[in-house]
């Protein structure tokens, strides 16, 4: 079958490959890929910066983002021939520690876990995969190709998920306001969640985008084209979905009075600013502020997530993917063009 397949660590290293059929040690459950979704994880493992193949292999087929239909899955389990599935991404360490102990593997303490198509397990980048069911997210058929958006939305979902458990530290906590910094994919996604919890949205971008501002304004929201620093309010929450260092300097210290920053974007090291630590420290506790980073996602996100996809705009979705390419090109799906939102990569 074909697959989507690179070397970690070797820079465009990137190609189609014909591999054997999934190994029936990857699950129980067979399913057909319909699409793949790609992120900047993707680009930074074809770059060669970061993913890692599966023990004693050079290549991984890439690919976390997913969405396909099943072929054959056991009568025991919960799901069935024919159903529109999205596959978990990462799987327990083998310890466990504490946290995959209890099925929170998001929140993995010794950095053993693995990852499909990112960190020692091959991806859903190819015609077919297996899968354990348990680790199978069942998708509302009426999503179709949108479907492909649940992974990414399941990352939003823990963010608001661990947004809302800090915020009820105060029995008083009622948000009004909600700052999004960056306006790609994560960052509407989590604009979505924001208006669907009664938020006032706003969204702060880096430069024009017409169709962003535009899905901006259909979730009742307001599109910014600025820097955190000039805006003329602090929120109740914000989160941070650049990952870029100015932005994420500007957004310290910057919320209203019980305020939650929540990091949602990730940040190269390397690069050194000024800050007014004193201040910083001044305004967090006087005001009782919250700053925390959340990454990736257990299944109880997935299902918050699906809940969420099920409810949107199916419009609104579908402005999201901006583009499609095959999967024998798939490599064109790594090159950012202007209009790009989500790009995905069809298997037909
Ligand atoms: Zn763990």
């Amino acid at each position: 079958m074909r697959a989507l397949t690179v070397a970690p660590g070797i820079a465009n290293s990137a190609r189609v490959e014909d591999v054997p059929g999934p190994p029936a040690a990857d699950g129980a459950v067979l399913v057909r890929t319909t699409a793949i979704g790609v992120c900047g994880t993707d680009r930074d493992i074809v770059c060669g910066h970061y993913g890692w193949a599966p023990p004693g292999q050079s290549r991984l087929v890439i690919g976390h983002e997913s969405l396909g239909v099943v072929r054959e899955a056991p009568a025991s389990s919960c799901v069935n021939v024919g159903d529109l599935v999205v596959g978990i991404v990462r799987r327990p360490d083998p310890v466990p520690c504490p946290s995959c102990a209890v099925g929170e593997w998001d929140m993995c303490r010794n950095g053993r876990y693995t990852e499909r198509g990112i960190k020692e397990r091959h991806g859903f980048g190819s015609e077919y995969f297996r899968i354990e069911p348990e680790f199978l997210v069942k998708v509302d058929p009426a999503l179709g190709e949108a479907g492909v958006l649940l992974e990414p939305t399941s990352v939003v979902a823990k963010a608001w998920d661990h947004t809302e458990r800090i915020g009820q530290r105060a029995r008083s906590w009622n948000p009004k306001t909600l700052l999004v910094t960056g306006a790609g994919p994560v960052g509407l996604l989590a604009a979505l969640m924001g208006a669907q919890r009664g938020l006032e949205v706003h969204v702060l971008d880096h430069h024009e985008h017409r169709a962003k501002r535009d899905m901006v304004g259909r979730l009742g929201g307001i599109y910014h084209v600025d820097t955190p620093a000039n805006l003329r309010f602090k929120p109740d929450v914000l989160m941070e979905c650049t990952g870029a260092p100015s932005v994420v300097r500007d957004v310290l210290g910057n919320t209203a009075a019980s305020g939650i920053a929540c990091l949602v974007g990730v940040t190269e090291p390397g690069h050194d600013f000024e800050v007014d630590v004193g201040a910083l420290n001044r305004s967090m506790v006087l005001d009782n502020n919250t700053v925390f980073g959340t990454v990736n996602a257990n299944k109880l996100h997935y299902e918050m997530a699906g809940e969420a996809l099920r409810k949107a705009d199916k419009g609104w979705l579908g402005m999201m993917i901006t583009r499609r390419e095959p999967a024998e090109h798939w490599t064109r799906s790594l090159q950012r063009q202007p209009d790009d939102i989500k790009v995905i990569v069809e298997f037909s």
